[in-house]
């Protein structure tokens, strides 16, 4: 299908000030657009100006939570290039969630194609100074205007994209972590390995009960038995035990984070033993408290990788290596922005 270019009326200002970018509220001058209608097909790719637009009230997203959506980056490298990070992995990832939801598969080559063509067009929003990026945000929802609990047959695809400012803007310092013991995020057998909508709104409430306790984020544990780690906020979980990297498996409840992905190649690739298997609550807890557990790390497209300092689980509070920064989440960490901004070679054929 060809990607018509639409010319906006007029450019915004782009932010000078790179140091004050923040998250999530900047948005550059185009979106990609494409509109699927049952019988039809995907039709009138676009890129237009970033512009709202006239949805029904009766919209199947805002009733029932058919949504899907991404998060990716554009890193502007060291020689200047501008460098996508695994972005095919993302699109298959949509298309999972989007299976889940019966929500028709998008053409993934089409979609990939998509978005360099918009980074092409808005390469002058990719900030440049260390740590920053442009963030990309896919969303795909069902638009019938019905008010009956089916799977819509119509829809619109997007992607849209904003500068955002370096995560560590004061450098890499740990955090509090709550282990979350009355709500749950997502059931076996439920959407918890999708990224859409419900899983979020689902989390929040734990969120705000656990900054009133003081911690940074939730870290999940599974709905049946309340016994094992399965996710954290918006990042996957690893640990360091007796040396090995220790992760949650991807059991149907936790979302296959691509940098999960990335980190678990890399300790391979460093001849590090790998575990994906189920972890107890208990032990999280005996192994941080007899120093077994030497690092525990969140790892996701935001941050990279967020060292744990502590965990806090009903009344006790448990110091993971003394609170101290873990020396194989900040060489994932150098490894990995090494790759995205181009400092050190990819080896793993991760960036385009
Ligand atoms: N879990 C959840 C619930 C998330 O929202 C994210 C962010 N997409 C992750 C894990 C990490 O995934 P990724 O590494 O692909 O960003």
């Amino acid at each position: 299908m060809e990607i018509k270019f639409l010319q906006a009326k007029e450019l915004k200002k782009k932010p000078e000030d790179e140091s004050k970018l923040g998250f999530g509220r900047i948005f550059s001058d185009y979106m990609f657009l494409m509109r699927y209608t049952e019988g039809k097909g995907w039709h009138d790719a676009e890129i237009k100006e970033y512009e709202d637009f006239k949805v029904s009230p009766a919209a199947t997203v805002f009733h029932y939570g058919q949504e899907v959506f991404e998060g990716l980056k554009a890193y502007r490298q060291v020689n200047g290039g501008i460098a996508l990070f695994r972005a095919k992995d993302n699109f298959k990832r949509l298309n999972n969630s989007a299976k889940r939801l019966a929500m028709p598969l998008i053409d993934e080559e089409l979609a990939h194609k998509a978005l360099r063509e918009l980074i092409a067009v808005e390469k002058d929003w990719v900030p440049h100074e260390k740590g920053t990026s442009l963030y990309i945000r896919p969303n795909y929802m069902g638009l019938d205007p019905f008010i009956g609990v089916a799977a819509a047959k119509e829809y619109v695809f997007y992607i849209m994209t904003g500068p955002v400012g370096a995560y560590y803007a004061h450098g890499l310092s740990p955090v509090k972590i709550l282990i979350e013991q009355e709500y749950v995020r997502a059931a076996k057998g439920g959407m918890g390995f999708a990224k859409t909508a419900g899983n979020y709104a689902a989390s929040l409430i734990a969120g705000v009960e656990a900054h009133e306790k003081g911690c940074d984020q939730v870290l999940w544990l599974d709905a049946e038995e309340r016994k094992y780690v399965e996710e954290v906020g918006s990042m996957n979980m690893m640990f360091v035990i007796d040396g090995k990297l220790v992760t949650p498996d991807l059991d149907g409840s936790i979302l296959p984070g691509i940098t999960r992905d990335s980190v678990i190649t890399i300790a391979r690739d460093m001849g590090i033993t790998v575990e994906e298997r189920r972890i107890s609550v208990e032990e999280v807890i005996e192994t941080a408290k007899s120093g077994a557990m030497s690092e525990a790390f969140g790892t996701g497209t935001a941050a990279v990788v967020s060292p744990v300092g502590e965990f806090v689980y009903g009344d006790e509070t448990v110091t993971v290596a003394g609170g101290k920064m873990g020396e194989l989440a900040l060489e994932f960490y150098r490894i990995l922005t090494g790759i995205q901004y181009g400092e050190i070679e990819d080896k793993f054929g991760w960036t385009e």
